[in-house]
């Protein structure tokens, strides 16, 4: 794949568009101003967090010509969310400099074309097939069951994904999801899940943050732990693999690389790509010498990845919209006095279940005991307050 990247770089204050303006939004926007860049935020929520910071807020459909229009007077642009319209960012290539490509975006959009690539890449993937319509349910599934069914495109949080036991099984799935392209991948014997965060401005310029293992609960992230307690080769394999990747994409920017480590041989397989700074990377806000969404920043001006090393063992944990009881904020007291815990809210105003409101990281002497207080600590903030008398 061919990107027409200019080498000339985009210094301070030149002004930098995002697309999106959720939580990562808000943390790119805060490290663009560190670094004495201007931010234009692209979002239809008045209350989108980034907006908080950013220097202009342009209130308006992801897909608004007016809008998209002004975006790209920015000096660069690039998404905070996998997806947006990979038109749109084809678009706004047109006139401005623009990371990931809108090639990549789509890529990352479509488990289909994400799994080929991966492949073309000569990396693992789970076995699989795609499912396009009923014909395509016959017995040469059954040999990726137990499998996976998921939404070819539109998945996130474990969403537009069904277990399948039988053949009857997945035709009932793939029915009942509205008979979209889908993908059946064979269920793996998940020894640890973990990710990479590989930083490209070119072949040349390359870095990657540490191993991060991550831990869901109900298909969301709820902790990463780094470094990851796995051995010292297998990360480097792993890093070594998401860098291949990102070459073999030509990408230009952060890219995540969410990997498997399955069965006791610990192979590594490949999940799936997010084209932009990742929960799961969280952690080098406070963990690393520089934080992922500066490097967004970074490669996007045409500079180079700054270092990537850890500082100090962590673990970071999210904070989910089910620790508010009836709309009271949670104890916040229980992460703002240790003095080894560091605290990110995201400004959101309402509280939902599943809807993630912000997150920690705890530092410590090794991984184990970074896991085990930022644990700890969760079940204190879950404890449901007494109510006064
Ligand atoms: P994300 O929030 O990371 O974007 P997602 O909805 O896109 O999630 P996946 O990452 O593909 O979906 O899957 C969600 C989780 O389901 C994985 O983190 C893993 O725990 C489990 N899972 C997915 N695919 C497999 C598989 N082939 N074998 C075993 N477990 C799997
Ligand atoms: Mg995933």
């Amino acid at each position: 794949m061919t990107t027409n990247h200019t080498t000339l770089s985009i210094l301070p204050p030149a002004m930098l568009g995002i697309l999106g303006g959720g939580q990562l939004g808000r943390m790119f926007t805060i490290a663009a101003k560190t670094l004495g860049y201007r931010v234009t935020v692209l979002d239809p929520d008045p209350n989108a967090p980034a907006a908080e910071f950013a220097d202009t807020h342009l209130c308006a459909p992801f897909d608004d010509a007016t809008a998209l229009t002004q975006l790209a007077k920015c000096a660069a642009v690039t998404t905070e969310f996998e997806n947006v319209s990979a038109d749109a960012m084809r678009q706004l290539a047109l006139t401005t400099r623009v990371s990931p490509s809108g090639d990549c975006v789509a890529i990352a959009q479509d488990r289909e074309q994400e799994k080929a690539w991966i492949r073309k890449a000569g990396l693992p993937t789970a076995p699989y097939r795609v499912i396009r319509c009923l014909a395509d349910i016959n017995d040469d599934c059954t040999a990726l069951l137990p499998g996976i069914l998921k939404t070819a495109t539109l998945g996130y949080d474990g969403k537009g994904q069904a277990q399948i036991n039988s053949l009857p099984e997945l035709t009932e799935a793939f029915t009942k999801m509205g008979s979209v392209r889908c993908v059946l991948e064979q269920k793996l014997d998940l020894h640890t899940e973990i990710s990479v965060v590989v930083c490209r401005l070119n072949s040349d310029n390359i870095a990657c943050f540490p191993c991060a293992e991550n831990q869901h609960e109900c298909g969301i992230l709820a902790y990463s732990t780094v470094p990851a307690r796995l051995p010292e080769n297998l990360q480097q394999q792993a890093q070594q693999l998401a860098c291949r990747l990102a070459d073999t994409l030509d990408y230009v920017g952060v890219l995540a690389v969410e990997m498997f480590v399955v069965g006791k041989d610990e192979n590594l397989v490949i999940n799936e790509i997010a084209p932009r700074p990742h929960n799961s990377g969280h952690y080098t806000l406070d963990a690393c010498s520089t934080d992922q969404f500066q490097q967004q920043v970074r490669l996007m001006c045409g500079l180079p990845p700054a270092d990537t090393h850890l500082l100090s063992p962590c673990c970071m944990a999210n904070i989910l919209g089910d620790l508010w009881y009836e709309n009271n904020e949670p104890n916040w007291q229980i992460l703002l006095q240790p003095t080894n815990v560091y605290l990110h809210l995201y400004g959101k105003k309402t509280a939902r279940a599943g809807r993630k409101m912000g997150h920690y990281t705890v530092l410590s002497d090794n991984a184990g005991s970074a896991y085990t207080s930022a644990k700890e600590l969760h079940r204190k903030l879950a404890e449901k307050p007494e109510k006064p008398i």
